[in-house]
């Protein structure tokens, strides 16, 4: 049983991009409770996600590559660099994690634009 590929490619991107934007709004310096609601958050994601292949994979990383929650720079970089673990075990290239800035807006209204940095 192969599953719906399509479904579980759809449902990926739609993860990793809540996963890199809620990274690229983290607080810079968070307090306790904010890096324990963040780590939980993960961990309850890796137990709940859908494909449970996917989820197996993810749970058997965290253990190697536990959550960095100390700061916003330091969560963005961790959820690219498991990304890109799973990047490389489906084949795919490896993601350049110095322009992640750039790429993740949530579109909030107090998100600084380019023109104000
Ligand atoms: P995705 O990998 O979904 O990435 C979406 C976009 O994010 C890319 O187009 C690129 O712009 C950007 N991006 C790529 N790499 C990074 C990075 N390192 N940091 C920041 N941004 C990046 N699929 C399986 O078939 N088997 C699995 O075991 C599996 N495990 C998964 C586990 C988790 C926790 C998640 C969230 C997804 C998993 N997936 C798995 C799905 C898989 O990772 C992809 O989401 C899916 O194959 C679609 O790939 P994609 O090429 O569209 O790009």
């Amino acid at each position: 049983q192969l599953g719906n590929a399509t479904a579980k490619a759809e449902l990926g991107r739609a993860t990793w991009k809540l996963l890199h934007t809620m990274a690229s709004r983290y607080p810079l310096e968070p307090k306790p409770d904010e890096r324990a609601a963040i780590k939980q958050w993960i961990y309850l994601l890796s137990r709940l996600y859908p494909c449970g292949e996917c989820a197996d994979h993810f749970q058997e990383m965290l253990k190697k590559h536990p959550p960095q929650t100390a700061s916003r720079a330091s969560l963005s970089n961790w959820a690219c660099s498991v990304h890109n673990i799973v990047n490389i075990r489906l084949g795919k290239p490896e993601f350049d994690c110095s322009t992640l800035a750039d790429v993740y807006k949530c579109g909030c209204a107090d998100e600084p634009t380019a023109e104000s940095g």
